[in-house]
């Protein structure tokens, strides 16, 4: 049989070109996603009897020829007929240019999902099918197209079951012809795809990653190990988190808490997006909560919709359900360790805390449960508070006029010792606030915390909306006070400085200087280009 593929311009290879130039591998990941998509059917057919007896080894082979600018797939898939060719790659494919166009004309998709069979157009001058279907009694089928709208289809002598796609690379295409370059792809897409791929002799795939096994069977070295394949020069994660949703939606995935010492270190882009093990991103904005793009891992979701652009996506119910589900499960997850194992959770709380932070500014879901495992550490003494606690073991001494909570935090316990140590003489329990997150979490928690108020501990206000103790005998004269006060406050004046002589003993700090909490938190958004802005 000679044809004509039914397209309603000339010719659509220019247009596939034109609109793939930027990830032009993704063909392998298409072509190999066929080869694995024909290999489990064969097998689901199998174990329903329909194909019948053994169907020997199940693999998929890549091979490169340099002399012959080949590259060829070869699976023992379910193969096709000559119908089922004339089917799926004459017609399906090729139901119109201005169709196609209408589905990919938003060029940002492009790239990252892929155009299915014909995006082997992309490399190619000439692309061969050789196939035979697992059916009885059908022969082997020959194909094959150079990327002008006609085709050859034909029957041939084929023995052996399933399908190979010989590319003849096209001369712009030639890195496809090299052994580093295609294995650096697969390693890339394949990596995890549920059929055994071999290039040059060596499987390339793990075909049973961690999340789609039973977290039953899995032990604590099983999911770091699975971690270090992931990231090989990744620390230890802190925990991780098991998916597995089957309703109403299809989900599953290992979620990691990485170690974070440094708010610079902090990298996104981390989670790795699979659809049936196979990889289609990291770019993951849009389909995890941006708080949740901190956790590194794996998501695996066959009902993410891949072919649709971004602004679609975050519109898309199912994307929102999966967003929901996957801060659910985090937020219980960290509620578990907080109950369960306290200690632990307060150890680790120093990468935690940024993630918790971050997620209670920004989604609302997740404040309510974490609003129970935030804590807070005191300065000096390094005890953890929940807010709970904070308030039970303050509330008599920390009040300010209008009644509301007083929370008095640092943000450098070396260099704001003297007042700690000031506060903590009176009774008052100072944490610590300091990380980079911390002045925007403070701003931001102030209006979600009802009846709760921040106090820096250098503040003037600490003094004055707490109501004073009395009793404390000034180690100086009144004279004294009266100099020392002049004298400070000269120098310091243009800063907004008030300086107190309190009546503390001459150890700790017979005199104060404070500034008031509002001016200082005004010259900090400035010198922090606003808080949030710099913790991204
Ligand atoms: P999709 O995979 O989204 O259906 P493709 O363009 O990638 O679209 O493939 C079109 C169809 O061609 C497939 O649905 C399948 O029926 C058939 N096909 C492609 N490659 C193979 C293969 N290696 N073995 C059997 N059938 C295949
Ligand atoms: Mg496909």
């Amino acid at each position: 049989q000679k044809g004509q593929i039914r397209v309603q311009t000339e010719n659509i290879f220019p247009i596939i070109k034109k609109f793939l130039y930027s990830e032009h591998e993704i063909f392998l990941r298409e072509l190999i996603s066929n080869a694995t998509d024909a290999t489990q059917k064969l097998k689901t057919l199998s174990s329903i009897g329909e194909a019948k007896g053994d169907l020997g080894e199940l693999r998929i082979d890549i091979a490169i020829d340099a002399a012959e600018k080949t590259l060829t797939i070869t699976d023992r898939g379910v193969g096709m007929t000559s119908e089922e060719v004339d089917k799926y790659i004459n017609q399906v494919a090729f139901s119109g240019a201005e169709e196609f166009l209408n589905k990919y004309k938003d060029a940002n998709i492009i790239g990252h999902f892929g155009l299915g069979f014909y995006s082997a157009f992309m490399v190619s001058e000439k692309v061969e099918i050789f196939t035979k279907s697992f059916r009885e009694d059908t022969k082997g089928v020959y194909w094959s197209c150079d990327g002008s709208p006609e085709y050859e289809l034909y029957e041939i002598d084929k023995d052996d079951r399933g399908t190979k796609i010989v590319l003849h690379i096209n001369e712009e295409s030639k890195e496809f012809l090299e052994a580093d370059r295609v294995r650096g792809i697969l390693e890339r897409f394949c990596r995890f795809q549920a059929v055994p791929i071999f290039f040059e002799d060596k499987q390339i795939n793990n075909t049973n990653p961690i999340w789609v096994r039973k977290p039953s069977e899995l032990t604590t070295e099983d999911y770091q190990n699975f971690y270090k394949e992931l990231y090989p020069y990744g620390e230890t994660p802190l925990f991780w988190i098991h998916l597995n949703v089957d309703y109403p939606f299809n989900l599953t995935g290992v979620l990691y808490f990485p170690k974070i010492k440094q708010s610079y270190e902090i990298q996104k882009d981390k989670i790795q997006l699979y659809s049936n093990q196979v990889f289609v991103t990291d770019e993951v904005k849009d389909i995890v909560p941006e708080f949740l793009m901190l956790l590194h891992g794996v998501i695996d979701s066959p009902d993410i919709p891949l072919n649709v652009s971004r602004s679609y996506l975050q519109g898309d119910p199912n994307v929102k359900k999966i967003n929901a589900h996957i801060t659910k499960k985090v937020a219980d997850k960290l509620d578990e360790i907080f109950r369960n194992n306290r200690t632990e959770f307060e150890e680790k709380w120093d990468s935690l805390g940024l993630f918790v932070k971050y997620g209670m500014m920004t989604d609302e879901k997740f404040l309510d449960k974490a609003n129970k495992f935030l804590v807070m550490q005191d300065a000096r003494e390094g005890k953890f508070y929940t807010l709970e606690e904070y308030k039970m073991a303050t509330e008599t001494l920390q009040k300010n006029k209008d009644g509301k909570q007083v929370i008095i935090y640092t943000t450098d316990p070396v260099q704001q010792d003297a007042y700690i140590q000031a506060c903590n003489a009176k009774g008052y329990i100072v944490v610590k606030l300091e990380t980079i997150v911390d002045a925007a979490f403070i701003n931001n928690m102030e209006m979600k915390w009802e009846g709760v108020h921040f106090v820096r501990v250098d503040s003037d206000i600490v003094d004055n909306i707490i109501d004073k103790q009395e009793g404390n005998e000034s180690v100086l004269s009144k004279e004294e006070t009266e100099q020392l006060k002049t004298m400070f406050t000269k120098d310091v004046h243009n800063l907004h400085v008030t300086v107190e002589v309190k009546g503390l003993s001459p150890e700790t700090a017979p005199v104060i200087a404070t500034r008031p909490e509002f001016m200082r938190r005004m010259k900090d958004m400035g010198a922090v280009g606003g808080g949030m802005a710099s913790f991204y």
